[in-house]
């Protein structure tokens, strides 16, 4: 059984939930087919960061990208890993060597873009602060580095001024509350409005910790409780 956490994971900008003004100038790149360099999205756990970082990494493959948002229809979107993705995680970022580094420079084969996702780039470890600015700032025609992070204060200087900054907020409980009361009409959940609102109101603004209880909830009803 999936969970719903997956089966809602947004695939474009208009699945997502909030972050209205980021989904629009994102959208719009990539409409026009510009992707920086280096983008960093920062902002508390589950609020989206991951998601939108998914959809540009999709959206920079994609083969025919419609009104700014990946067709999901193409050989790019519909391959099991969608695209040219190096996805790295805290504890490659203190083992990553120098030369690891640079080897992301090289072209992909297949694809258009290379994109390199950085998860937590706050954990880059001191020694390879250097090394991460001339990546960024050389201008790689078919590589790309999507950053994330959840805090802002504790990223070095230098990587953010070398990139585009998207700060992501918490989500308003009200529009969370709307998006579980739509997935529990089409999930057959029993779920009140009060209900709904008091998950999205102990979920910090994220839709990520509210779909999870949303799923307890939903067992939890079903065995009458
Ligand atoms: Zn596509």
């Amino acid at each position: 059984m999936e969970s719903l956490e997956n089966k809602y994971q947004p695939l474009d900008f208009n699945q997502m939930i909030g972050h209205e003004k980021h989904k629009h100038t994102l959208t719009k790149m990539n409409s026009e087919g510009y992707f920086p360099q280096s983008i960093l999205f920062v902002g508390p756990p589950g609020v989206g960061k991951t998601s939108a970082a998914t959809i540009m990494a999709r959206s920079a493959n994609c083969q025919n990208i419609v009104d700014g948002a990946p067709c999901l229809a193409c050989k790019n979107c519909t391959e099991k890993n969608f695209a040219y993705i190096e996805n790295f995680i805290p504890s490659d970022l203190k083992t990553l060597s120098i030369s690891q580094l640079e080897d992301l420079c090289s072209a992909p084969v297949y694809y258009k873009y290379r994109v390199v996702i950085f998860n937590n780039i706050e954990l880059l470890a001191p020694t390879h602060i250097s090394g991460m600015q001339k990546l960024l700032e050389n201008n790689f025609r078919h590589t790309r580095f999507i950053l994330l992070s959840n805090h802002l204060n504790k990223i070095d200087p230098s990587i953010i001024s070398r990139s585009h900054v998207f700060e992501f907020n918490p989500i308003n409980p009200h529009k969370i509350s709307k998006w579980l009361l739509t997935i529990a009409k089409k999930e057959g959940i029993k779920l009140t409005e009060s209900e709904a609102f008091r998950i999205a109101d102990i979920s910090d603004g994220s839709p990520r910790n509210a779909i999870k209880k949303l799923e307890v909830h939903a067992f939890s009803s079903r065995n009458g409780c």
